[in-house]
């Protein structure tokens, strides 16, 4: 049984009609439950009370007025059924009724219809219910993604998805676009979508669409207001109608931009510190940093300045305007008098133009500086209201405004103490920035700033090498001048000295003349060492060599010290073992320049015992050890470590003792390891010291170390004497005259002049004489001299050109006079210098009697053999 209904009937006091509509409710089997109102207050109090399925009312009640009853229900209870139960009210009334909002009209007469007017009145009223209900639903459900979609800190916004119009955009979409609602909705979203990402986004855009995919994802590139580009991360779905038809679509769009730029940043930093890395001239370095500068960011103008004296102007640049830089090529801050303006801590500050103060010291407060000290803004008009001063400079103020830049930066570059420099990127757009990409510029900067430093340090420390290179060369040629300078007196002095003991002297005067030649031999050995030494520290040594006997160059050099060692008392042995390879190939004269020094110095520090020189090769093969062992005053450990050292002497009391330069061992290590090999030693004070030299025994050692065979000149030089073993036999004193083989000796120095002339007149020449190169030019005649001993050094004209003018004239008649060099220039060199200018031997000052006699016999011999 269904539950009765709950009827509110309205109706005047007539008891009848109320039971008229109740019987007729039962009969027609309506389940009610009937309660009767006949005046306001009931009717109030009734609709106060609720839970009515439906009113029927009375057209007519006196105590009460129809609409009133209308009003009063529709305001309380909008979907409570009104059923009109009358008498006939006429059409036309009940017409307006029902469009009042009365539901139903049933005539009091003919109660038939009231059943089913009821029934579907109840009907109406629950589907209206139904629909209201839906409807708040709905309302409260639009409500709620209203405020989300607005509040939103996410863009998100519907499209059209047939036109690709913006339909609804929240207010973070303005923000990341930079448009505004209304502008937006004029838009559709290809046009601000950066040209480069239209087609990736029509695409995934279409899959959607097609319903190929239910959403997508890309990262994409906005056009802001403005022109700035502003990433996002969008994620869009489509929005489709009962029948599967799209309608709209929705997307959320999140703001990446900070992240991309920092990422474009973080990328730049990379390729600048790749150009900066890399060797090379610093200043082009820089150039090309500035080409990642405006591609990386795509800056309107971007510049570095570099500090130059006083100033910073502009070291490179792109995209600012002439006349901006004329007016912003210095960020020094003057005074009106154009004196620079320091500040409080005595530094000089920069200032740009607008009145931005970049300096040591920044502001934490100030809003325009980050706490590394840079300047920048995203809208330069904000700068307008830094307050102007009375420099005119000034005035118009900030030419960053009236360039119509927006977003500017200026990053200092720093080194240790000081800024140095800047990086400067400006930009029409607004908002380019961010303190993450600014604190970015400044890690570019620094190590823009390093690469400064580095450079300067590599510059001082090119100009120190240059400048010691240039004291070496200086030394180096002081040597040689040194060498001349001091061989031209020897040569008069050891040739004066040899000739002497060629008269008749009493026993005496020979012991005086030996010691005179002893002493000027000395005075020789040390100008030699000095020489040896200074052409080694030049680079200018190199090596002949060739395949040579071990023994001959053992024996050779032992004969040297032999003699002394003997009158010393000393025992003398060389041990060759079995295993030493009878040939090597390598420098024999330079391999005997070591053991003689080893062997005289062994030989010098001893007083009594041994002196023994061992040849063998070591354990492994891979050396020939050389050592000089004796039983001498030996070497503290203190003082074995400056032996090797030049001008060193380990004690300098036995250096007057013992004499010496202190050049030998240094030479000695150095030929050593010229040849690939070395010289250690042991020794124990007051027993005695063991010197090795290491030769290398394999040849390939040479040329690993860069050595070369072709023979030097001081080497060729020196070995030309010393490997005459036996020179053609010295014309004596008294041998026939050879008067009619005039020699012309060309000699500045007079002394020398009358030693080369003695010297010749008693191998049987006869002399003449020039005072320098023109007169000796003046004096040739062709065919006249069996020979021309050519000083090199001289007055006017030098013997080198003189020899060139000699050679000139002799070009006619086809003679050929020997021209002899006779010079104290014996640095490396010197020698391609002479045979280029024609001359054909050559003799070293000092020179012996000897050497002269074998030279002239071998030049003067040839010449009358032809
Ligand atoms: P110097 O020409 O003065 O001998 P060296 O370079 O050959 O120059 O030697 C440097 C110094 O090393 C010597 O002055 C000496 O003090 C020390 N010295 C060299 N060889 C020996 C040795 N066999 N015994 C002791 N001292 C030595």
């Amino acid at each position: 049984m269904s539950t009765p209904l709950n009827l509110l009937i309205i109706e005047d006091n007539n008891p009848a009609d109320f039971r008229l509509i109740l019987r007729h409710l039962e009969k027609h089997g309506l389940a009610a439950r009937c309660h009767s109102v006949s005046n306001i207050k009931e009717l109030e109090t009734a609709v106060a009370q609720g839970g009515w399925d439906a009113v029927l009312s009375d057209y007519s009640v006196p105590m009460l007025d129809f609409k009133h009853t209308l009003g009063l229900l529709q305001a309380q209870e909008p979907d409570l059924p009104l059923i009109l139960v009358s008498g006939s009210i006429g059409e036309e009334k009940a017409v307006e009724l029902l469009k009042l909002g009365v539901w139903d009209f049933v005539l009091k007469d003919s109660l038939t219809r009231l059943v089913s007017a009821i029934e579907r009145s109840l009907r109406d009223a629950a589907s209206r219910r139904e629909r209201r209900a839906a409807e708040a639903a709905l309302h409260e459900s639009e409500e709620q993604f209203r405020a989300m979609f607005e509040l939103a800190s996410i863009g998100m916004a519907q499209a059209d998805p047939y036109t690709g119009h913006w339909l609804r955009v929240n207010q973070k979409v303005c923000e990341i676009t930079g448009y505004s609602a209304e502008e937006l909705l004029q838009l559709r979203i290809e046009e601000i979508t950066h040209p480069e990402d239209r087609q990736k986004d029509a695409e995934a855009f279409q899959r959607v669409i097609r319903d190929e995919t239910p959403n997508y994802r890309i990262e994409k590139r906005f056009l802001r207001k403005g022109g700035v580009v502003a990433w996002a991360n969008v994620n869009m779905t489509v929005i489709r109608d009962a029948a599967g038809q799209p309608t709209r679509t929705m997307a959320t769009i999140e703001d990446i931009t900070d992240r991309k730029r920092a990422e474009t940043y973080r990328e730049m930093g990379r390729e600048v510190l790749q150009i900066l890395i890399q060797p090379g001239d610093l200043k082009d370095s820089i150039q090309r940093l500035l080409a990642v500068f405006m591609t990386r960011t795509g800056f309107d103008a971007v510049g570095i300045r570099l500090q130059d004296g006083e100033d910073f102007p502009y070291f490179t640049q792109e995209g600012f305007p002439e006349d901006f830089l004329q007016t912003e090529n210095t960020l020094m801050g003057r005074a009106a008098d154009s004196n620079l303006r320091p500040e409080i801590n005595g530094k000089v500050c920069l200032e740009c133009s607008c009145g931005l103060v970049i300096s040591d010291r920044t502001d934490p407060a100030n809003p325009l500086f980050t706490p590394g000290g840079s300047c920048w803004t995203n809208d330069t008009r904000t700068l307008l209201d830094i307050p102007a001063d009375e420099d005119p400079r000034h005035h118009p103020r900030n030419r960053c405004v009236h360039y119509g830049y927006s977003s500017t930066a200026l990053v200092p570059i720093r080194t240790r103490d000081s800024i140095v420099g800047l990086v400067q990127l400006n930009d029409r757009r607004k908002g380019c920035f961010t303190l993450e990409t600014i604190e970015i510029l400044e890690g570019i900067a620094a190590h823009i700033g390093e690469s400064l430093m580095r450079k300067k340090a590599e510059m001082e420390c090119n100009e120190a090498r240059l400048h010691a290179e240039a004291a070496n060369q200086a030394k180096s040629e002081f040597l040689g001048i040194m060498s001349h300078e001091l061989r031209t007196p020897l040569n008069g002095v050891l040739g004066s000295a040899e000739l002497l003991t060629y008269t008749s002297l009493d026993e005496e005067q020979n012991s005086l003349v030996e010691l005179v030649r002893k002493c000027g031999e000395h005075l020789l050995a040390i100008v030699k060492d000095i020489l040896d030494f200074s052409s080694i520290e030049a680079g200018k040594l190199a090596l002949d060599v060739a395949p040579m006997t071990v023994t001959e160059v053992v024996e050779q050099s032992a004969l040297i010290v032999k003699t002394s060692s003997a009158e010393k008392g000393l025992t003398f042995r060389c041990e060759t073992s079995r295993d030493v390879p009878h040939q090597i190939t390598s420098d024999a004269l330079r391999i005997s320049q070591i053991l003689i020094n080893l062997l005289s110095n062994a030989v010098k520090f001893t007083s009594s015992g041994s002196v023994v020189l061992r040849v063998a090769p070591d354990a492994e093969r891979r050396f020939l050890d050389f050592s000089v062992e004796d039983t001498g005053i030996g070497i503290s450990p203190e003082t074995i470590g400056l032996l090797f050292k030049p001008f060193t002497q380990v004690d300098s009391t036995s250096t007057r003792a013992f004499g010496g330069t202190g050049l030998g061992l240094a030479i000695s290590k150095r030929l050593a390891e010229t040849m690939g090999g070395s010289i250690t030693v042991a020794s124990i004070p007051g027993k005695g010291s063991t010197f090795t030299f290491h030769h290398p025994l394999e040849s390939a050692t040479f040329s690993a170390s860069g050595m070369t065979s072709v023979p030097p000149p001081i080497l060729d030089w020196e070995r030309k004497k010393s490997v005459q073993q036996q020179p053609p036999s010295p014309v004596q004193m008294g041998e026939i005259p050879r008067e009619s083989h005039p020699v012309l000796v060309v000699e500045d120095d007079p002394e020398n002049r009358m030693l080369a002339g003695k010297m010749l007149r008693s191998l049987g020449y006869r002399a003449e004489f020039a005072a320098d190169g023109g007169a000796a030019v003046e004096a040739f005649v062709p065919g006249k001299y069996v020979a021309i001993l050519m000083d090199v050094v001289m007055p006017g004209m030098s013997g080198m050109e003189a020899t060139r003018k000699i050679r000139q004239l002799e070009a006619k008649s086809g003679s050929h006079v020997p021209i002899i060099t006779l010079t104290a220039n014996v640095m490396p060199g010197d020698r391609d210098q002479y045979l280029a200018a024609g001359m054909d031997e050559f003799l070293s000052k000092p020179f012996k009697r000897g050497e002269l006699a074998s030279v002239l016999a071998r030049e003067t011999g040839s010449v009358g053999n032809s």
